[in-house]
């Protein structure tokens, strides 16, 4: 098949029919570009992987379909729910679901094309997918978001199951959502089986899982700074965002002795000045996860903390390495220049696509280490396999056991992600040799199994 594979279009062809097809898919093709910009050493010496990429960019399956609900008024609510089943190359179809206004097709194509290379970098059996709805918890009551979960489930349950597609959280969806979602889908089906992760630990779900994207992230950029010879203790860190990934990346933080020292919201930012401890990350815990109050609240109870409203923590002074953990594209072009004037030399991506493509490039000019999400951020999907398997066994594993899998897991990403740059001749010091070497070492496993 190798040798004489069909005769295929070239990268620029491929790149130009994904524009062509879908003009208004922005961060979509923003996704492509930036994997496919990586891949053309690889595409160079192995032609027989242009097929590949022309099929890899096409999701195998798209599901859109209503979600009607009641509300508390009894009256009646339509969203839209998505469901993109990207690539099943190395495993059932895997990702999670986000809620959120801002969720259309190309959000949703863009998370499931990352989620095919993340996947295939955590070394376990895991496809791409991603799914999710344009609905708004924010002010919802819990009544009405198990409203939502169920209609969404009585459509998306005919689509999923253990060996299928196994969906998760992500934004705005956690443990509460996937209890609601996990019971509609018993009740459709009789069926008790790990078709969800993320599910609290009662009903099979996994230690750690709610950490693991934080303390996942912390273990990659301590692989990464150990690699050059430096150490995270002591270091001032940025972290943008306020939900479950940016709350454990400060308690991992903490861990090993760093001082993360900001923590914000779509409104504004909170700026510790001497770090969070223990007691002040508790009260952002108590306040997100409890409360589902805005991050300005912090500061009535801790005013050694000011609240900067309407602004991201970029500009904050001689901070060492910055972790955005909110959304896509947060950070700017202008914004990259900030962290570049005020200090950073490491970046490392807790949210999925949080650098748009002109800030990576203000990164890499400036000399700035760029861990990308699809590795960085991986530790949370790692867990939701480690879950799976769990599953499988019917047995559970023991917190050490989760988490020693886990800090596995993120060394392998950041030794394989290091090796496949450097195969394709980037020097380990450049600081693009991360970014590359994930979309290598992550397409070059996808490519394998679909040729
Ligand atoms: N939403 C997470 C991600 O972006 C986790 C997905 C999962 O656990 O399936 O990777």
């Amino acid at each position: 098949v190798k040798d004489s594979g069909p005769p295929s279009l070239s990268v620029g062809a491929i790149l130009g029919k994904v524009r062509a097809r879908d003009p208004h898919q922005a961060e979509f093709l923003q996704a492509v570009e930036e994997v496919l910009r990586s891949l053309t050493p690889v595409l160079d010496k192995h032609p027989e992987y242009l097929p590949v990429v022309e099929r890899l960019v096409e999701p195998e399956r798209v599901v859109q379909f209503r979600v009607a609900w009641l509300d508390d008024a009894g009256v009646q609510q339509v969203n839209r729910g998505f469901r993109v089943q990207f690539n099943q190359a190395l495993g059932p179809y895997k990702g999670g679901l986000r809620f959120h206004p801002s969720v259309t097709l190309s959000i949703i194509k863009f998370l499931g094309f990352e989620q095919i290379l993340k996947n295939s970098l955590t070394t376990l059996a895991m496809g791409g997918a991603k799914g999710g709805s344009d609905f708004d918890p924010r002010g919802k009551s819990d009544n009405e978001v198990m409203k939502f979960c169920q209609s969404f489930m009585t459509e998306l349950f005919r689509h999923i199951g253990p060996d299928t597609d196994v969906p998760a959280g992500d934004i705005n969806v956690g443990g509460r959502e996937i209890g609601f979602l996990f019971g509609q889908y018993k009740r459709l089906t009789v069926h008790y089986e790990g078709v969800l992760t993320g599910k609290a630990l009662q009903w099979g779900g996994s230690l750690l899982r709610p950490e693991a994207t934080g303390y996942g992230l912390v273990y990659y950029a301590q692989e990464v700074l150990r690699g050059m010879g430096k150490d995270l203790k002591g270091m001032r860190c940025l972290v943008s965002g306020s939900g479950n990934v940016a709350q454990y990346t400060v308690e991992k933080l903490l861990h090993l002795g760093a001082l993360p020292v900001t923590l914000s919201d779509s409104s504004g930012y909170i700026y510790e000045k001497d770090g969070f401890t223990p007691d002040r990350l508790q009260h952002v815990l108590d306040l997100k996860q409890k409360k589902r109050a805005r991050i300005s609240e912090y500061t009535k109870k801790f005013n050694t903390a000011v609240y900067v409203d309407g602004a991201k923590p970029w500009a904050v002074d001689s901070a060492v390495v910055a972790f955005p953990c909110a959304t896509q594209n947060e950070v700017t072009e202008a914004d990259a220049q900030r962290l570049v004037d005020a200090g950073v030399k490491y970046v490392f991506e807790g949210a999925n696509m949080p650098s748009t493509a002109e800030a990576i490039a203000v990164y890499l000019r400036a000399g700035v280490v760029y861990g990308p999400a699809k590795a960085a951020n991986a530790g949370g999907v790692a867990v939701s396999g480690l879950e799976m398997a769990q599953n499988s066994q019917r047995f559970p594993w023991s917190k050490e056991e989760v988490d020693d899998k886990l800090q596995g897991i993120m060394r392998s990403i950041y030794t394989e992600s290091m090796a496949a740059a450097q195969e394709y001749g980037m020097a380990a010091t450049d600081p693009g040799a991360l970014q590359a070497g994930a979309n290598i070492a992550g397409f070059v496993k996808v490519a394998e199994a679909m040729l």
